[in-house]
Formats: C-alpha cells, structure tokens, sequence
C-alpha cells in the first residue's frame, strides 16, 4: 500500500463502457440476447456489408438520456455521429460507429460520496467529492475474437486458430469519462459504484462488470507533491471489478513511485492486470492504435433531442439513489450509513419503504432489513426481490413485538420459520405458542410465587443489594417459560419488590 504521507500524489482518470440494455443493437434490429450461436445475431449492417445503412435505435437514446439524468448530466440537444477508424478482425466495416466533438452529453459534474480505508480495508469518514464528467457518448460495441491457446488446435491440426464472434457487434454503448480528477484508488472505486448503481437503478444498463456489460479503463499516473504537471500515464484494461481495478491502480502507483526514485522513467503504455498474479503486463502493441482519423458519419443524421423528450424521460425514472438516500435520513432519522446500505439497489430501496411504512417503525424495519432479513437471505443465495418473506410480512413481525405479542428474541426465531414462505407470523405465533403473557393477573402471581421461592435473594435485595434485581427478571421469566412480557416483568418487579 501507498502510505498517504507520501511525498507522492496520484492523478487517476476513468472511462466506463456500460452497455445500455436495449433488445435489439443500436443501428440494425439485431438481438443483443448474449449466449448464442456466434454470429447467429447478425445481419449487412452490423457485419458492415457494402451498401448496409444504419438506423438508430430510438430506445437506446432513451436509456443513454436515462444514464445522463441519473449522474445529473446535462444533454446536448444536437450531437453527431462520428466514425473512428481502425482495422482490427471483430470490426468490419474498419471503423466505429462513436461521437467525437459533438458528444450526447459534456462538461458535467458529479459528486460522489469517498471513504478512506482503515487496514482491515473498512471504509470511515465518508465526504462528497465532485468530479468532473468530461463526456458522455453513445457509440456501438465492436465484437469478440477468440484465439485457441497453444496446442489446444480444436480442427486435428498443428495450427491455432483465431475465430471471430460477431453477435455483439453493434450493441449500444454509453461512454463515460472523466477529468484526471480521483487522488486516490479508492475514490475510484467509490466512482465506479456510484456509476453502476445510478444505472442499474434507472434500468439504463445491467452494469455488471464480471458480465463484461460495464467495462473500466483507468489511466494512471504519480507526481510529486505541489508539482503543476502531470506525469507519464499509462492505461490499465481488463478491470474484470471494481476491487481489481482498485488493486490494479494501487499496483501501479507503487511501481511509478518506485520507478521514479530509482531513477527510473515510465513508459507510456497501455497494460492489462492478471488477477491471477495480481500484477500488470504490457498488452501486445498490435493490439493498440493511435490515430482514429475521427470525421462525422454520412449515413446518420445528426441526433436532436429535443426538451420535451428530455422531460418525459426524465419523468419516467424513479427517484434517483442519492436524492432517496438523503430522504430516508430525513424521514426515518437513519444514519448516513445505514440509508447508503439500504439504498444500494432499487429492489432494496422499495422493500425497506414499504416494511417502513407498514410496520410504523422505520428504526426497528432498518435494523431489521439489514440484520437478520439480510442473513437469511444471504444463507439461502436470494436477493432481496426474491425474499419469501414480503415487507408486509416482515412489518408484521415487526409490529407483533411491537405489541408486546413476541419479544425480540422469539422474533429471531420466528423468522427463519417465515422464509419457508407461504406461512404469516400469526400463524406461526399460534402453531408454536409463542404468544407472550401480558395478562397482569398471571405475571402478578409468578412474581409472588418466585419471591416466595428465593427469600434470601428478597431479605438480601431489600437489605440493599439492588444487582440482585436482574435475578428475580430472569426468575420469573424462566417460571414463565420464556413467555411473559419482559417490559411488563421489569415494571410490575420493581414495584412488587418496592412495598
Ligand atoms: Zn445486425
């Protein structure tokens, strides 16, 4: 690790690829359902015969309006299509259909919120952070080559073949990149999740990194404190999640600084990171290109968005994460943390609400929801929307101890009998006989029956040793077989225990 006195400070920018999740590709009607035949979704245009025309897929603006929204981006009411041209086997027509210098949407701001990590890697201290949003743009996605490995020849030959895929050629893409502006890996880590649930939230993009349907790229570089001009970057890919896109950029801090004292110069380069070895290595420089010779696509019309379409979409979307956050801070006095947890997906958000409100005890539907819901779920590899227990099931429970029906600790027990499903607490408090005794009458006669069974702990207590009072609690609620209300035991003992 960097150690944050260092004389050193890091320069980190990012661009995210999120595929917008469309049915269909951004300029033919092709599906982008993955898990196909190779090449079975495919047609002229996204195989880039002569002659084939795009079209755009209106759908895709809508999802790349939402992703702009959701980070709090302004959109160009004119941006144009541009190709960028490079030769490479899983790109057809030899250019991308991208924006250049009149992207979707530019010049924006986000503010995130950042923690420092403590060792155990336990993040503290959350603060905002802005940063700068250079671009967002809509572009197609090119395809996937696959080369056999050594000696793996599938055809019976001593050669290995190289095969090309074509089924993802042409899916929509959102481009999003930064300015330099991250100091530290973990701020880019707080980004990148910040990202990928505001669009996941929107429904813009699945944004699932190991999917490959959002991919990070980081360029990277050190100088020293107070200096005004940036160092040598280098570009790191193949970021398969937000951890090692962390540890990749810490990586390479390391190795800069440690180049850089030792005299050393780094080389400006693009490296991919092996998780395996938890180390960089220099992508072959085939794989590279330079000069893009960008110049604005003929077959495509400028694409105008106009105001009103700007208000529908944003109309559409749900209320955004941070706003819904602050909210529940606001409304249900949770802490910073605690609404964060509970707003990290949509799903989530709702669910908590929802047992919130219904149970009239947003306090006890937080702790709740992220305790023991959270665990159960957890055991049983579930996410919160396909919960067996719904959040009016959980309010009930909740209300049940609220009631003095069940105390807490029976709550616990309860639980995991509901997530068999199909059953409500009611029934469950009935079939096992759960019900606490409230009835002041029978708690009254316990109370006497267990002072007359311990009459040196009462000729002790009264003489003074007041510790003693937690034993006549325990006492009567054992007599009691667990069931008599503690609330109830507490007020009515310490009166008895008063004449
Ligand atoms: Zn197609």
């Amino acid at each position: 690790m960097v150690t944050s006195n260092s004389a050193w400070e890091t320069i980190i920018g990012l661009e995210i690829h999120a595929q917008l999740s469309t049915d269909t590709k951004i300029f033919c009607a092709c599906s982008t359902q993955t898990g196909c035949e190779p090449n079975a979704n495919t047609c002229p245009v996204c195989l880039g015969l002569p002659g084939a025309l795009p079209v755009l897929n209106t759908r895709a603006v809508e999802l790349a309006a939402r992703a702009a929204l959701a980070l709090g981006l302004k959109i160009n009411e004119r941006s144009v299509f541009a190709r960028k041209n490079y030769f490479y086997p899983d790109l057809p027509k030899g250019y991308q259909i991208s924006q250049y210098d009149e992207p979707f949407s530019e010049h924006g701001e986000l503010t995130i919120m950042t923690a420092t990590r403590d060792e155990a890697g336990h993040a503290r201290d959350w603060q905002p952070k802005r940063i700068g949003i250079t671009r967002l743009h809509l572009e197609e996605d090119a395809g996937k080559n696959m080369h056999e490995p050594q000696g793996s020849a599938a055809t019976g030959d001593d050669n290995n073949y190289s095969y090309v895929d074509l089924n993802r050629a042409g899916t929509p893409l959102a481009e999003i990149v930064t300015e330099p502006d991250f100091r530290s890996s973990w701020e880019a880590y707080d980004y990148v999740n910040h990202v990928r649930r505001a669009l996941q939230w929107v429904d813009a993009s699945d944004a699932d990194m190991e999917k490959g349907n959002l991919r990070c790229e980081a360029n990277v570089s050190v100088r020293r404190k107070g200096a005004t001009e940036f160092g040598t970057k280098v570009e790191l890919k193949n970021l398969n999640s937000v951890r090692f896109m962390q540890r990749a950029i810490d990586y390479e801090v390391e190795r800069h600084i440690k180049l850089i004292e030792a005299g050393g110069r780094i080389v400006q380069q693009t490296l991919l990171w092996d998780e395996r070895t938890n180390t960089t290595r220099p992508m072959r420089s085939k794989e590279e290109a330079h000069d893009y010779r960008y110049f604005p696509e003929p077959d495509l019309q400028p694409l105008i968005v106009s105001p009103e379409f700007i208000e529908a979409t944003r109309h559409a979307m749900p209320e955004l994460p941070d706003a819904r956050r602050d909210r529940f801070m606001r409304d249900y006095e949770l802490s910073f943390n605690d609404a964060s947890q509970l707003t990290a997906e949509l799903a989530l958000a709702d669910y908590y609400e929802r047992a919130a409100r219904s149970s009239n005890n947003p306090r006890a539907a937080a702790n709740w929801v992220r305790g023991d819901l959270a665990r159960e779920l957890e055991t049983r590899n579930l996410n919160i929307a396909q919960s067996p227990v719904s959040a009016e099931h959980l309010a009930a429970l909740i209300t049940a101890i609220d009631t003095n029906r069940i105390n807490g600790k029976q709550a616990k027990d309860v639980l995991p009998l509901m997530m068999t499903g199909g059953v409500t607490v009611d029934e469950i408090i009935k079939s096992r006989g759960l019900e606490q005794v409230s009835d002041t009458g029978e708690i009254e006669r316990i109370i006497i029956e267990t002072i007359a069974a311990n009459p040196k702990q009462f000729e002790q207590y009264k003489a003074g040793k007041e510790a003693l009072f937690g034993f006549f609690v325990g006492a009567v609620i054992k007599q009691s077989q667990g069931k008599a209300n503690p609330k109830l035991v507490n007020e009515m003992l310490r009166a008895k225990l008063a004449e």
